[in-house]
């Protein structure tokens, strides 16, 4: 048998061990419970753990160094550099690294979960700075050139690094800012209450299927479910689960949540099947079987669906009628336009996952600038709560009344997913440049969006991104189907010809 078959029969059963962790994880959040919470952690961490002896085997290596001496396909070719690229990485960290993580992860998670309650930052503190330690000896120990949190960005966004963040941010501030502060002064208010009527929880389920339906979501190989906190989780393209909730009182929660989850869907439904149970679909360094190549790129597909089109006002001439037919009296008295306008309200608040799309980067981008400040010791835990205000207030006009609403309200720093924040932004950026290469590169793709015709981009979208899987950095896959790498001007032109267009005074 050739090297390459060999490294990928491991592969393959290394991605089987971790598509039944996601299978157990999507158990645990949807199904499962709550008595069996323990067992459930020592499954996790037993199937974690062999798929980890896997991968650093000596029969893998063995089998790696011998394909990489073969001919092989160009596609097999950037397999095995990823697979090497990430032993390499595994192999940097120390002895116990991980361990330590795992373990405090849960004393963290515990110690915010109580902190937060009591809005009392004290509580969280001393677990804070463990974590904050744990992190700052990973980022060591992966290397970085210029600042600790390089490292640490790379593991989510591979590319990314604490310079390029900030020029990126510089340029979202001189965008996002002056167009909030003409939103705040023209006065314009769109009446919202119609979408806190009663909205019964088996309609809402139908339209969100009827939506996510409609973007392509594959049923019949996917399923809809409700959790707590919403998410999507694949185990191989051909059982990709997405769950929702419902606030009966609040219609956007599901709807838009659903076209959210649906969004990362479609890029794990959408992977070139010959690359199921290879390192393409499967983030190696992560131990996690994940089809889209980058969290910021998973991200841009989310957020595209849920946003770009999902809150324009061509698919809502469209598809309101339909809408309207799974809540007839709710909605009798409003229209098209009336809806549109609802739901893309402006409004600076203290609650990162309630932010509109104006307001949502500016939340992102103080957290990050905590972090990096954390991470290189410019800024102690003790000053947090007071640096997070400050900041809260110079870009958001707003006063923080306590740490719940504060810098208590995200549930990253006691999981250790320091680095993890900034994809969310990196996610809205690269949505508007996705739109705008597939606009331009196809007016048909533009005229179908203007009758609320969705599949020409979806089509558009599995050419170039969803089918690639793994197999290019998010820098190149950009390049690729763009002609460049991150770029803030298509997002910030779509910011500002929407809301520019919303809140004319
Ligand atoms: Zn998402």
């Amino acid at each position: 048998m050739r090297g390459i078959e060999r490294v990928r029969g491991r592969v393959g059963e290394i991605n089987d061990l971790l598509c039944a962790v996601n299978l157990l994880t999507w158990d645990a959040r949807t199904q499962m419970p709550p008595g069996a919470a323990a067992a459930r952690g020592k499954q996790l961490a037993t199937l974690s753990k062999v798929a980890r002896e896997r991968l650093l085997s000596r029969e893998l290596l063995g089998a790696l160094q011998e394909a990489r001496a073969e001919d092989v396909t160009p596609a097999e070719a950037d397999e095995l550099d990823q697979l090497t690229g990430a032993l390499e990485l595994l192999e940097r960290l120390p002895d116990g690294l991980i361990e330590a993580l795992a373990e405090h992860r849960s004393v963290a998670q515990a110690a915010w979960e109580r902190a937060r309650a009591d809005a009392d930052m004290s509580a969280f503190a001393p677990a804070l700075e463990r974590m904050l330690e744990l992190q700052q000896r990973m980022a060591q120990a992966i290397g970085y050139d210029d600042h600790p949190y390089d490292a640490l960005v790379g593991l989510y966004e591979p590319g990314m690094t604490a310079a390029r963040l900030q020029e990126l941010f510089g340029a979202l501030r001189g965008g996002i800012l002056p167009l909030l502060e003409g939103i705040r002064a023209s006065g314009v208010v769109a009446d919202r209450r119609f979408l806190q009527r009663h909205y019964p929880e088996g309609a809402q389920r139908d339209a969100a299927l009827h939506f996510a339906k409609l973007i392509g979501y594959d049923l019949g190989r996917g399923r809809l479910d409700v959790s707590a906190h919403p998410f999507e989780i694949s185990f191989t393209r051909d059982d990709v689960r997405i769950t929702t909730r419902f606030r009966r009182d609040f219609l956007p929660m599901s709807l838009f949540g659903t076209l959210h989850e649906a969004g990362h869907a479609l890029y794990e439904q959408g992977v070139d099947p010959a690359y199921v149970r290879t390192a393409l679909t499967t983030d190696v360094p992560g131990l996690y079987a994940v089809a889209g190549t980058s969290y910021g790129t998973h991200e841009s597909q989310s957020r595209l669906w849920e946003n770009l089109v999902g809150r324009s006002r061509p698919f809502w001439r469209a598809h309101f009628g339909a809408l309207r037919s799974f809540f007839p009296e709710q909605l009798a008295d409003v229209d098209a336009e009336g809806f549109y306008r609802a739901v893309n309200h402006v409004e600076p608040s203290l609650i990162r996952v309630e932010a509109d799309e104006v307001t949502y980067n500016l939340h992102i981008m103080l957290r990050v600038e905590i972090e990096m400040a954390l991470l290189d010791g410019s800024l102690s835990v003790r000053e947090l709560p007071a640096a997070w205000n400050d900041a809260v207030g110079a870009t958001l006009g707003l006063d923080v009344p306590d740490d719940a609403q504060g810098c208590l309200q995200d549930i990253h720093w006691s999981t250790g997913l320091f680095g993890s924040f900034p994809t969310y932004t990196i996610g809205n950026v690269m949505s508007a440049q996705w739109l705008e290469a597939a606009r331009a590169q196809d007016p048909a793709i533009a005229a179908a969006l203007e009758r609320g015709e969705t599949e020409p981009l979806r089509a558009w979208l599995q050419e170039n991104v969803y089918r690639h899987g793994r197999r290019f950095a998010p820098d190149a896959l950009l390049e690729r189907a763009t002609g460049r790498g991150l770029t803030p001007e298509p997002y910030l032109a779509y910011l500002d010809g929407k809301y520019g267009e919303l809140y004319r005074s």
